[in-house]
């Protein structure tokens, strides 16, 4: 981590600003240590040069958002979490969500240390070795995909993106960092590129892939919750988002810190399927009840209703049909 960043780093619950505590320093790059929010006194961990700013109640592996709305703490596929809902009931899940929701301030602690073998994880993808093996070299680290498809969704998304000629890019839920690290390859133009990934293991990917398109002395992967990003109030020029919708509960939350982080006239780009997740154990209409009232993805309409009723305005929203047979939304919103 280089320390300019914290220009733009916040703590994710004040906003505040953090200061540097038992800082291990090499060629510039902060490896270890903690940062500190002076304001709040939560204390966040530097590991193995990414900050994880996040409270402990949020650290996790990824596990489905429908278990989560319902406070489930398993490890379970999308699937799976369905086949609980349907047991449960409808209407009895949604009052484990509302219980879920008031889940209170104070219950937010700092991470007292982050385990072994979650280190592991993060030095094992940031040092290249995870994409080397299998096929995953050509598969994910191909600059650029899908070179010269002016018609394909994602190479507008990255067109849209550096159109709106972001000084500071936010990506927000960033999986492997596959958008973002595109972005970074394709404008050379953004000065510090911010990339809030909640599953640990994925910073060492992310870090890896900006390292590999030659990003890494202006973009950071950093640990963080969308829903309490850790970024200061507008700061942002531009924040995009890949996809990740559908992997989010809190939708309305993660909204609204967008909106926050965002400087006035600042962009929020989007691209994601325009129907909630499906499956043949549920059908739409009733995935569809649940997710609204569990404020998770049910579909772009609501989601674009709900960027409004935040303060955003729609700039444009685009359908793409794409090869899987499944339409795609582009959506601009802006502050
Ligand atoms: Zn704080």
């Amino acid at each position: 981590m280089r320390k300019e960043v914290l220009n733009i780093l916040g703590c994710c619950r004040c906003k505040s600003e953090l200061n540097i505590d038992k800082a291990k320093t090499r060629k510039g790059d902060t490896r270890s240590g903690n940062l500190v929010c002076e304001e709040c006194g939560l204390i966040f961990p530097i590991t193995f040069g990414r900050p994880v700013l996040m409270t402990s109640n949020v650290i996790k592996e990824w596990r489905s958002p429908v278990s989560e709305a319902m406070g489930i703490g398993e490890y379970v596929t999308y699937d799976q979490s369905i086949e609980k809902l349907l047991l449960i009931g409808i209407d009895e899940a949604l009052k484990l969500v509302e219980e879920r929701k008031r889940l209170k301030e104070d219950d937010l602690e700092s991470i007292s240390e982050i385990p072994e073998e979650g280190i592991a994880k993060i030095r094992y993808r940031a040092s290249g070795k995870w994409f080397k093996s299998g096929n995953r070299m050509e598969r994910l680290l191909t600059f650029p995909w899908k070179n010269g498809d002016s018609d394909n969704s994602f190479n507008i998304l990255m067109k849209k993106i550096a159109e709106t000629q972001p000084e500071s890019l936010l990506d927000i839920a960033s999986g492997g960092g596959f958008a973002v690290s595109h972005q970074v390859w394709f404008n050379s133009g953004i000065k510090q590129t911010i990339a809030v990934e909640r599953d640990l293991k994925c910073l060492g990917n992310i870090q890896y892939r900006f390292k590999y398109v030659g990003g890494n002395q202006t973009s950071e992967a950093v640990g963080g919750d969308v829903r309490q990003l850790p970024v200061r109030t507008e700061s942002i020029d531009t924040a995009m988002m890949l996809n990740a919708l559908p992997e989010i509960f809190g939708i309305t939350s993660a909204l609204s810190e967008a909106y926050r982080v965002l400087k006035n006239g600042g962009y929020f780009i989007i691209l994601v399927s325009e129907l909630p997740f499906t499956s043949d154990l549920i059908s739409s209409g009733d995935f569809r009840k649940f997710a609204e009232r569990a404020d998770l993805y049910s579909g772009y309409e609501k989601f674009q209703s709900d960027a409004e009723k935040c303060g955003f305005n729609i700039e444009s929203s685009e359908r793409f049909n794409e090869k899987s047979g499944k339409f795609t939304r582009l959506i601009s919103l802006r502050k």
